[in-house]
């Protein structure tokens, strides 16, 4: 048997190799490394897939937050609503601007921002809300735009783990993770469902203007070439990068129905086992797991981890502090406590490993492996 990955990047690429190689040697011969054609070709193909109206690649998933909260025309002091168990990048660009974050708890069972803590973080200051569509599938989108209209907020969504997750309002209009707020931001990491060879990053937005102030921002504030009519920054995806998502895109509908499979198998290994639960699928929208987390009960998640990892098994813990808990965030006040929530979550969740390329013997033994830590 193969060794166990997290992610099995290697198997994956040796799968495409034929049409990524070609894309990158086309990249090298026409030398056009920087916004050549494949850029604009990826994000109108990109646009096409999510139902996007606008695309706006950039550098990374962090960048394409910052610059969504550039042009959203936040000023410094004004807060931003943001879940406390979620990958940092959200809140450090909150920082970055001078801006403040209002943390909320997430809930236990989708792991997803909580809309009934909504209400009570609202304040005069508060101008958005960034919903993290955590481990891939979509927060309730439907109570969150809602409560964004009625209180005249904007709301980025973070869409770096759940590109292609599909989320259903109550007249039955579907939309994609990303395409539902003021503007969606995503990372091409390559663990990320959609991952290139490096980094990179997009923005979504559906609004024409606004479309055009992302890309100037991502380009120095300049819509002609050296007349600056904002501060901007350099945000760019690279042209090989582009070239390899092109590929990987028409991939990936296959790759979140192998991530779907692998899930469903550890759902039914684990139904009513008393140690390990399963995570649950949220009520109106798609699953692309980009992790499959559960949550360890009754015995100690990291001594599970340590022998997992003893018998060749990776797992991850996203994510052991949560953010209000992080020494980098102490300065806005808030204490143990405050978050009982995602502070329990961060004690209980491990990441498995869940991969496109994940073989059935591979995952048998992880099955087995874990449950038989439970009969030791
Ligand atoms: C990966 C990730 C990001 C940041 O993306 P980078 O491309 O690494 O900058 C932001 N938010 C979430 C939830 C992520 O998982």
């Amino acid at each position: 048997m193969a060794s166990i990955q997290m992610v099995d990047l290697r198997a994956q690429y040796e799968q495409i190799k034929a049409e990524v190689d070609q894309a990158i040697q086309q990249v090298l011969d026409t030398t056009a490394f920087i916004n050549g054609p494949d850029v604009k070709a990826f994000s109108a193909e990109l646009a096409d897939y999510t139902g996007a109206r606008f695309v706006i690649p950039c550098a990374n998933g962090t960048d394409a937050l910052q610059i969504a909260m550039m042009a959203l025309g936040f000023q410094p002091g004004d807060e931003i609503i943001v879940p406390t168990f979620t990958y940092v990048a959200t809140v450090e660009v909150i920082a970055l601007l001078g801006l403040k974050p209002k943390f909320v708890d997430v809930l236990p069972d989708t792991y997803e921002l909580d809309p009934k803590a909504l209400e009570e973080s609202m304040g005069p200051r508060v101008v958005g809300i960034v919903p993290v569509h955590l481990y891939g599938q979509c927060s309730n989108m439907e109570f969150i735009l809602d409560f964004a209209r009625k209180n005249n907020l904007k709301v980025i969504e973070d869409t770096a783990q759940a590109i292609g997750a599909v989320y259903t309002f109550s007249d039955g209009r579907k939309a994609q993770a990303g395409t539902m707020g003021d503007v969606g931001t995503t990372s091409f990491f390559p663990s990320k469902n959609l991952g290139c060879y490096g980094d990179g990053g997009a923005m979504f937005t559906n609004d024409p203007v606004f479309a055009e102030t992302l890309r100037m921002i991502a380009n120095h504030g300049q819509k002609k070439k050296y007349y600056h009519d904002s501060i901007g920054v350099n945000s760019r995806l690279d042209t090989l990068q582009a070239a390899i998502l092109r590929v990987k895109l028409r991939h990936l509908d296959r790759y979140s129905a192998s991530r779907n499979e692998v899930a469903d198998r550890y759902d039914k290994a684990f139904v009513n086992h008393p140690n390990i639960k399963t995570p649950k699928r949220a009520a109106n929208s798609t699953h692309v797991f980009h992790q499959y987390t559960v949550q360890v009960e009754g015995a100690s998640r990291d001594e599970l981890k340590a022998y997992l990892q003893e018998n060749g098994v990776p797992t991850m813990v996203y994510y052991p502090v949560p953010l209000h808990r992080q020494n980098a965030y102490l300065e806005y006040g808030y204490s143990e406590g405050d978050f009982p929530i995602a502070e329990s979550l961060c004690n209980k969740v491990l990441s498995l490993p869940i991969h496109t390329e994940m073989k059935s013997e591979q995952q048998d033994f992880i099955i087995n492996t874990i449950k038989f830590f439970f009969t030791k």
